[in-house]
């Protein structure tokens, strides 16, 4: 399988290549010249069969450089019991007889971007020797929440490999701070910025596009990288698991080989719902593919109208992970309904660049609205949601689940659909507790109360177990207390790689 970008289709690259380089030298998104295809026998098949033997069998449709036991470390790897406390990896819940919750956080960061991050050091080291890289690769995050932790916990003594972290001093919840100042492992680096997410992320950027800086590393033996959500070796290993819950659903006999489903996807930068679209390209039956958002609903808009316009307020909701204005993994799905034109597509990402907004023909909306459906919701429906769905079925979400959840139900009201529906759950409640637990039983409830008692208050009323790697921060010993300012980042990063 050979790659392409979205914005020059001239060039071609190796799946090696484009998991070392991330982005298009032009801009663009790497993605496959053509669509590898999962037949219905190969679907039968893969219900007998675990988590990783499913993760190979796509993996290696698409990563045709990688050797068949280079890929199975890779997997093997990523996916153990003991980072993922379940055998099944990504479990499916009935919630009712037309929902099932795709629960995709058992990883050790209790969210989905796990998942991914579990895999991708793995096909990253593998990729660079593949390449003939023999520089050590360095990560570097500017995070908001989950990502910094999934990246922390995937690079964390991966040979080949040191991970830099920063993150907002005031910018993130009680619980991501403790799991991020906690981190264990060789090769990690974590401290604070004092500023928001804005001055962290730019702070970071300008370390990447420092050219003296650049040589500096390039003369000690070592390569910038990141862990970005545009990177084809986190959107593949996403779509594994669409594939693994139609087999699921298959063997508990809730469908029949070739029985059509939807699957809806609390979305922000548009990678997680990307790859549902790629497993329906590969020939999972899917009705509709249901894009859910809070009340940051630029894709909804984009999705009805065909126009994409990020000149809007930006809100902060009780869904951060959502809380986004351009879904970069976006380019993608318009290359392809485009029927490919790149050059449409640069210019729609000079526009979006240039005046934040464009519109596409309608060829290209007629395409994506007859297979996706999109709503969007505000935060007291969130709230309303996580309560309505524990009262009827005893089973508690986290606030990104629910905005997925009451879309849904938003979905089945406007079309009467009765397709059975996966929708995908990507975190833990317990990773969100606050929220939750004033969703369940109101303000009053938290106050005054620190993390760990809310931790066991959501495990009593759930019945679920306080996941092993949140209950287990309240003891662990603070390894990361420093803060930064903006301008001290690159020595920050030079004091932890000890060049100069
Ligand atoms: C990152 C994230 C999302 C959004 O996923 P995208 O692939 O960016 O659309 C949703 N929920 C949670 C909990 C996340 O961490």
């Amino acid at each position: 399988m050979q790659y392409q970008s979205t914005r020059n289709k001239s060039m071609r690259f190796s799946s090696s290549q484009v998991i070392k380089q991330g982005l298009a030298q032009d801009g663009g998104l790497f993605v496959p010249v053509s669509q590898p295809s999962v037949t219905l026998a190969e679907l039968a098949d893969m219900s007998k069969v675990s988590y990783n033997e499913r993760a190979y069998r796509i993996l290696s449709k698409f990563l045709t450089d990688f050797t068949e036991p280079e890929l199975r470390e890779c997997i093997n790897n990523a996916y153990t019991k003991e980072k993922f406390e379940t055998e099944a990896v990504a479990p499916v819940y009935k919630l009712n007889e037309d929902t099932f919750i795709l629960e995709l956080w058992h990883g050790p960061t209790c969210a989905f971007k796990d998942m991914a991050l579990q895999i991708l050091p793995h096909l990253l080291t593998q990729s660079a020797k593949k390449t003939g890289e023999n520089k050590e690769i360095v990560i570097l995050v500017a995070t908001s929440g989950d990502t910094g932790k999934a990246a922390l916990e995937g690079f964390k003594d991966v040979a080949g490999t040191r991970i830099m972290v920063f993150y907002p001093e005031n910018g993130v919840s009680e619980i991501q701070k403790l799991q991020m100042i906690t981190q264990e492992g060789n090769n990690v680096h974590v401290a604070a910025v004092a500023g928001n997410f804005d001055d962290a992320q730019n702070g970071v950027k300008a370390i990447f596009t420092d050219t003296a800086y650049k040589a500096l590393l390039e003369s000690n033996n070592l390569m910038l990288s990141s862990a970005n959500s545009i990177n084809w070796g986190r959107l593949v290993p996403q779509i594994v698991y669409y594939f693994s819950a139609y087999a699921d659903m298959l063997n508990s006999k809730e469908i029949e080989l070739g029985q059509a489903i939807n699957i809806v996807v609390p979305t922000g930068n548009f990678g997680n719902i990307l790859a549902a679209y790629y497993a329906y390209k590969m020939g999972l039956p899917v009705h509709k593919l249901v894009c859910a958002s809070n009340e940051n609903n630029v894709l909804t808009e984009f999705i009805k109208t065909g126009v994409y316009d990020r000149n809007r307020k930006f809100f902060t909701t009780i869904s951060p992970s959502m809380d986004i204005l351009i879904s970069s993994n976006l380019e993608r799905l318009l290359f392809d309904v485009s029927g490919e034109d790149d050059e449409l597509i640069t210019k729609l990402m000079k526009n979006l660049a240039e005046n934040g907004r464009y519109e596409i023909p309608s060829e290209m909306k007629e395409k994506i609205s007859g297979l996706f459906w999109a709503g969007s919701c505000d935060d007291a429906s969130t709230m309303k949601t996580i309560k309505d769905t524990y009262e009827a079925y005893g089973y508690v979400i986290d606030t990104h689940t629910a905005v997925g959840k009451k879309i849904y139900d938003d979905y089945k009201d406007a079309t009467g659909d009765t397709h059975k529906t996966i929708v995908a759950s990507t975190a833990s409640p317990f990773k969100f507790n606050q929220s939750v637990i004033i969703a369940l039983e109101g303000h009053q409830v938290v106050a005054g109360k620190d993390e760990f008692t809310l931790l066991s208050m959501l495990s009593e009323k759930s019945g679920m177990k306080t996941p092993k790697s949140l209950a287990d921060l309240q003891t662990k010993p603070v390894i990361y207390d420093m803060s930064c300012k903006k301008e001290q980042m690159q020595q920050v990063v030079s004091d932890f790689l000890k060049i100069e």
